[in-house]
């Protein structure tokens, strides 16, 4: 639902987020890893998650998803709350996570493609499977997706046959096959030859310009800056700083932030 304030004595209508996230809280152990992290993305929104390692950036996607489970903290898609069971501890499966994954698809460090499996099936195989489509329809559109991420001369290939940078763009095309409302990208460069990081980079900055709306940690601090439009530097599993990122990369208003940057930059 969109929210209503009154300013001035004029109402302004802010649009739901596509994605609100809410005092999210997640501890391993005694280590209290998430400790009340809140964002929105709206829809079209790039944001990037960066911090330094063990801040949290990982578990704070996993939690979008449901990969982990939060222990407090609400997350919101389009207004809808997120809502799960768990049994024992863990996650009980339903529906609706698998569509809530299926909406939020995460593209990993290390590709994670079906090795069995050829680049145009791993594309195609969620759609059929989990969202039912036609086998020739799903076929089709990986086929499409593919070309988008210029691999339409790979798709009979097995994920062996091809480069990292290559097998993270099949993992992108798996992920745009889902009709994801939003991409969750974790350090997807990370594991690449330096050579190959580009063309990956290449390929999410041409998804942000045709309006996807992705939450992305990243280490490249130059595409965090140029691509995305909100950045979030996690400390300690809390925002230290939030804002756009000429804000957070150039007046960094909290300590931490300053010093992070100072570390990477
Ligand atoms: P980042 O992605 O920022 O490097 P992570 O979210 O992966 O950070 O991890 C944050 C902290 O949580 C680290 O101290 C890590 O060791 C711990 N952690 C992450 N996942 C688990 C897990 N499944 N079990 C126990 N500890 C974990
Ligand atoms: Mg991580």
């Amino acid at each position: 639902m969109p929210t209503h304030q009154r300013l001035g004595g004029t109402i302004v209508t802010t649009p739901t987020p596509r994605l609100a996230v809410r005092h999210l809280s997640k501890s391993f152990g005694s280590i209290r890893v998430l400790d009340g992290v809140s964002l929105d993305a709206e829809k079209g929104q790039v944001i990037s998650i960066i911090g330094s390692s063990g801040s949290g950036k990982s578990t704070l996607l996993r939690c979008l998803n449901l990969l982990e489970v939060p222990d407090a903290g609400e997350v919101a898609l389009d207004g809808q709350p997120v809502r799960f069971q768990t049994r024992r501890g863990r996650l009980h499966m339903s529906r609706e996570i698998q569509a809530l994954r299926a909406s939020l698809p995460m593209v990993f460090q290390s590709f994670n493609l079906w090795r069995h499996m050829t680049v145009l099936d791993n594309v195609a195989a969620a759609p059929i499977h989990v969202l039912g489509r036609p086998r020739a329809e799903a076929r089709e559109h990986a086929a499409a997706l593919l070309t988008r991420v210029g691999l339409a001369d790979r798709a009979g290939h097995y994920p062996h046959q091809l480069s990292g940078g290559q097998q993270q763009r099949a993992a992108i095309a798996r992920a745009l096959a889902m009709e994801p409302k939003v991409l969750l990208f974790d350090e997807p460069t990370s594991a690449l030859d330096p050579e190959l990081v580009g063309e990956v980079l290449k390929v999410i900055e041409a998804l942000a310009e045709a309006g996807n709306t992705m939450i992305l940690v990243t280490h490249e601090m130059g595409f965090a800056r140029n691509v995305s439009n909100h950045v979030v530097l996690l400390d300690h599993g809390a925002v230290a700083e939030a804002g756009p990122p000429e804000q957070v990369f150039e007046a960094p208003t909290s300590e931490r932030a300053a010093q992070f940057l100072a570390s990477v930059m």
